[in-house]
């Protein structure tokens, strides 16, 4: 087996779960609760050139790194998956992702809407989940409410909200995140139909027949 295909065979072990969703809509709430609740799902800590926030630790939310060393990264074939967001690169780092898996654990991503095309293409088995607002104005709402950006900046983010939703097509699912329960139960309730999934328990009658 080439080393290429033994690394696909070897990711092809455990399940790869992403999330994307346009910017305000509470990936990153829903994503934490589904954690919390799973506590055994890995999640792919992305490499990325934007600065650190105060609040953050290099190798828990992210690995810092410079442009350059994101670059390097590339070039050596050690990152799966990039994207630009808001003139910074992000990136899943290959080796723990095959460490992960190696291991037979489930990994979550939280990738922009064109890294979780890209994981699809490179994984097909890979489950992508798109979550989206009720409507468009209840995202602003929630961008307004949040208070974190401007008016300049919220309009920006809605123009972009509004070339990603039609992108829902390409996802394995759609979750609208009307109740932050709701939308974190609907993930769940897709992780685990995805587990019962014959061709992920190949073998099961033979092991239930034997054991
Ligand atoms: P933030 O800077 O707010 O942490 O993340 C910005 C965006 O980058 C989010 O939409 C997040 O999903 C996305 N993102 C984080 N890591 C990766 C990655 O490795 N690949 C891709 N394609 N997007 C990522």
């Amino acid at each position: 087996m080439s080393e290429s295909a033994e690394q696909t065979e070897q990711l092809r072990k455990g399940l790869l779960v992403s999330v994307s969703g346009p910017s305000g809509v509470g990936k990153g709430t829903v994503i934490e609760r589904v954690r919390m609740r799973i506590p055994d799902i890995a999640h792919s800590i992305s490499v990325t050139s934007r600065p650190r926030r105060d609040c953050e630790t290099d190798g828990v939310e992210y690995f810092f790194r410079s442009d350059k060393e994101f670059k390097r990264m590339m070039a050596k074939g050690e990152i799966l998956e990039f994207d630009i967001y808001l003139n910074n690169y992000y990136g899943t780092p290959v080796k723990p992702l095959e460490k992960l898996v190696g291991e037979g654990k489930d990994v979550l991503f939280d990738l922009t809407v064109s890294g979780s095309l890209a994981l699809k293409e490179k994984f097909p088995e890979s489950v992508t989940i798109f979550l989206l607002p009720p409507s468009v104005s209840d995202l602003r709402d929630r961008l307004v409410r949040r208070g974190t950006e401007t008016i300049d900046v919220i309009e920006r983010r809605l123009l972009e909200a509004s070339v990603e939703i039609p992108k829902a097509d390409l996802f394995d699912y759609v979750v609208i995140n009307d109740d932050l329960e709701r939308a974190s139960n609907r993930i769940i309730a897709i992780i685990e139909a995805e587990k019962h999934r014959y061709f992920r328990q190949i073998g099961i009658e033979d092991r239930i027949l034997n054991g």
